[in-house]
């Protein structure tokens, strides 16, 4: 393990400070579960290491009129287990159920998953589906990025120096509306999957698609929204046929990476399988009582 200075400030301005002060230097640790691991394998250098388990208020989570607002330091198993996450966005629920062990969702924070950037990670295709944006904050101010924005490249996200996700900002699913997340795990349970699907699929009163969106992960260096198959559904009736040449479209937009999960072409048939799966299951989730809310 590399040197470093430890840091725990108790106040974000502390923060704001320390990586003012440190610049490229430093780094925030939030569960640790990848920089320690980064630290361990040189990938990653600082010479300041800010913790941030000490700032108030950065663990809550808040059911507020437009959605939920989720603090970044909640761990995974705190969304998992919540009581508003799994009444109001079962999606996310389950979707955080599905990542590693308990060991790591007790560790790993929804924030430090984000700002890792790792296109194989389990919650952002969920997040994205619901439509949610991460807030940033820096000592010169606040901004909202939707997470369809936030992941730039290969372990890279929008997340500026100096800057701190505070918080992601997640709309409740439309009313009407069913949705699922898909893990492909050949391997074992507690991988990574070789592809996953998130999809939200609400339907009109005469049964056709009002809205759907699909989000893949381990599917390109970033999480990939599928427009060309969402615009290829909607307003269409929700028929086999329909949902199997929506899901064929899926191959258009991934391009997913070889590795020992899989070739890249195995991975993009098997994103569409899954997209395929994954709009049936919606679909099926869809509440029989029109104002219902979203179930997975
Ligand atoms: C054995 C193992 C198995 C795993 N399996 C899965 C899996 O199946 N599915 C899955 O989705 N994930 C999996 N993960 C990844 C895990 O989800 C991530 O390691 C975790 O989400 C990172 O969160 P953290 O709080 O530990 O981040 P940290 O390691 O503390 O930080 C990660 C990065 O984010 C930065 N950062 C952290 N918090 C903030 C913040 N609030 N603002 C700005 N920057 C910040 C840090 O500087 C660092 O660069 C696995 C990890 C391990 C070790």
């Amino acid at each position: 393990m590399i040197d470093f200075e430890y840091h725990h400030p108790t106040s974000l301005d502390e923060v704001f400070g320390l990586l003012d002060q440190h610049g490229e230097d430093a780094r925030v640790l939030a569960g640790g579960t990848a920089l320690v691991i980064q630290m361990k394998q040189r990938l990653l250098q600082p010479s300041h290491v800010v913790g941030l388990r000490r700032v108030s208020g950065l663990n809550t989570i808040e059911s507020t009129a437009d959605g939920v607002r989720i603090g970044a330091l909640c761990t995974q198993r705190q969304i998992e287990n919540s009581p508003v996450i799994r009444d109001e966005l079962p999606l996310l629920a389950a979707t955080f159920r599905k990542v590693a062990t308990p060991r790591i969702r007790n560790m790993a924070t929804v924030g430090g998953g984000l700002v890792n950037g790792d296109p194989n990670q389990d919650p952002p295709p969920s997040l994205i589906a619901l439509g949610a944006s991460a807030v940033l904050n820096s000592k010169s101010g606040d901004r909202v990025v939707p997470l369809e924005d936030f992941f730039i490249d290969y372990y890279e996200t929008d997340v500026q120096q100096g800057e701190v996700l505070t918080s992601v900002l997640v709309p409740r699913a439309p009313a009407g509306s069913g949705s699922v997340y898909l893990k492909f795990l050949p391997r074992t349970a507690d991988d990574y999957g070789t592809v996953s699907v998130a999809a939200v699929v609400s339907k009109e009163q005469d049964g056709s698609c009002k809205d759907v969106r699909i989000v893949l992960g381990s599917a390109g260096v970033t999480p990939i929204r599928a427009t060309g198959a969402e615009d290829a559904l909607r307003g269409k009736p929700l028929t086999d046929e329909n949902i199997r040449a929506a899901a064929s479209l899926v191959k258009d937009a991934v391009d997913p990476l070889d590795d020992f999960r899989g070739s890249a072409e195995y991975k993009t048939d098997m994103a569409v399988v899954f997209a395929r799966r994954a709009l049936e299951q919606a679909m099926a989730a869809i509440p029989s009582n029109p104002s219902g809310s979203a179930r997975v």
